[in-house]
């Protein structure tokens, strides 16, 4: 269905998601590969520079990119395939993938993915990365999937009770049985030749908040009038200009009308769990702040603590931020033990969350 779409013009969220990527993968690249980095063909991205799309590098986006390298373990002589496509014939063989790294280590294949969205994206059957497992098993393991299977996924900006690094477990059988829900619902969608089936059933989800064919989808369409998900047959209509006016303007109002009532009930189910009442389905969590430099800590007190530890910790002129400090030290294998009296990670705000079944599910195995 995005086929036709293809070359819809990026988003400002997509343009600042390749540009983190491709700063994570920089710095991965020169934490595997020193040599490069002292021969000049590699080199560190830096603050406020512009990546190869033209958008500006944040602190975020080195802070998230230290992360990433130090738990995919970049460093000489760790053999890691960063950003390598693999083909996945298994689920269809119009289906391919790049897995942002993968590495086979001690009997165990491990595949990452790194997000830099903050919308949370769960780990526990992520069917995006089960294809790459499937792919890479395909094309790098000569099809023979290892007793055990790691995922992890990174996101530095989901502030998230269950932290920005988040790994889940699968056997043989939980990959062979979970593939082939991928590989049964891709040959409904699609023929052989990569061609959608015009009898292919369709419904409407959350992914369809990502779907570049949305604005044009008589599926969705039919939903955001009723507001509910449904099942049936997606066809493409584009709307005429006067219709498309007509039905935004209808959205927005209705949303805003949503959002009131919405921003109601959460503060009223709040005030109930509050008091120590229950609410079905919500729960008040709170999230980890970041990890900052304490009140009063200063440039000198920064440079100090590194002269100290034998590290710097200063560049030019600011201090590193105190999650890059952690990765430095780590990296040189300097116990960060004293780190903790100049940092602190206030707690975040509670706030009212919604619980759902995965959790349930995750203590009792994968799904089939
Ligand atoms: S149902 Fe959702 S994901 Fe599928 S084509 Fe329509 S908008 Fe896109």
């Amino acid at each position: 269905m995005q086929a036709p779409y293809q070359d819809a013009p990026p988003t400002e969220e997509s343009l600042e998601g390749d540009a983190a990527h491709w700063v994570a993968h920089t710095v991965a690249m020169c934490y595997a590969h020193p040599e490069g980095v002292e021969l000049g063909a590699l080199d560190f991205p830096r603050l406020k520079e512009k990546a190869p799309n033209g958008v500006e590098i944040t602190q975020d986006m080195l802070d998230g990119a230290e992360l990433w390298a130090d738990t995919i373990g970049a460093a000489p002589g760790n053999f890691i395939n960063l950003e390598s496509r693999v083909a996945v014939m298994g689920v269809h063989p119009h289906c391919y993938g790049t897995p942002d790294a993968d590495k086979m280590g001690g009997g165990v294949l491990d595949v990452y993915d790194y997000k830099f969205g903050h919308r949370f994206v769960e780990v526990f059957e992520n069917w995006q990365t089960l294809a790459y497992v499937k792919g890479v098993i395909e094309t790098r393991l000569g099809g023979v999937c290892p007793d055990k299977v790691r995922v992890t996924i990174v996101q530095p900006r989901s502030y998230n009770p269950a932290g920005p690094v988040r790994s889940w477990p699968y056997s043989a059988q939980d990959i062979y049985t979970l593939t082939g829900k991928l590989h049964e619902r891709a040959h409904a969608a699609v023929d052989m030749d990569g061609r959608p089936k015009p009898d292919a059933p369709a419904t409407t989800g959350p992914e369809c908040r990502d779907c570049k064919a949305r604005h044009a989808c008589t599926l969705f369409q039919s939903v955001a009038a009723r507001i509910v998900d449904s099942s049936g047959r997606a066809d493409l209509f584009e709307l005429p200009p006067a219709q498309l006016g007509a039905e935004l303007s209808y959205l927005d109002e209705t949303l805003q009308r949503l959002e009131a009532r919405r921003n109601a009930l959460a503060i009223q189910a709040e005030t109930l769990l509050a008091k120590g009442q229950s609410v079905p389905g919500y729960a008040m969590e709170s999230s980890p702040g970041n990890l900052s430099w304490n009140d009063g800590v200063d440039v000198d007190e920064v440079a100090m603590l590194g002269a100290t530890l034998g590290a710097a910790l200063i560049r030019d002129p600011q201090p590193v931020t105190p999650t890059q400090a952690k990765t430095i030290l780590k990296r040189r294998a300097i116990d960060d033990e004293l780190l903790g009296a100049y940092t602190s990670r206030p707690r975040g705000k509670m706030k009212l969350t919604r619980s759902n079944t995965i959790k349930a599910r995750k203590a009792f195995g994968v799904n089939r």
